[in-house]
């Protein structure tokens, strides 16, 4: 297999993966899913003797910040799935970016 052909077969497996990410779901968040151990203020909760909440936030750059929100329990696993979705469309999308340019330049030195 030449050079080209090699990115060439590489476009298809990415594009045909990123076509099935896609296809698996409308939902994806940009961000990552972490979670945290906090207190909840209450005087007497069992956090104060160690026992903290596990919570989870999404963590984002907003304009140039770090922001973290607050994650209610009942979406912590959209929410985990729809950023991992994201994370794996972007990773894709950087690779089908790299295997584009360098088909397009070894195309180009020939
Ligand atoms: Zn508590």
């Amino acid at each position: 297999m030449s050079y080209i052909q090699n990115w060439e077969s590489s476009l298809h497996k990415i594009h045909k993966a990123l076509r099935r990410e896609i296809a698996l779901s409308l939902e994806v968040i940009r961000g990552s899913a972490v979670f945290l151990n906090r207190l909840c203020g209450k005087s007497n909760c069992r956090c104060m003797k160690g026992h903290k909440h596990r919570s989870l936030y999404l963590s984002r750059s907003l304009k140039g910040k770090t922001s973290m929100r607050y994650i209610p329990h009942k979406y912590e696993d959209k929410v985990v799935e729809a950023s991992g979705r994201y994370r794996r469309i972007q990773n894709l999308l950087n690779g089908l970016s790299e295997a584009t340019l360098k088909k397009l330049i070894a195309k180009k030195d020939q």
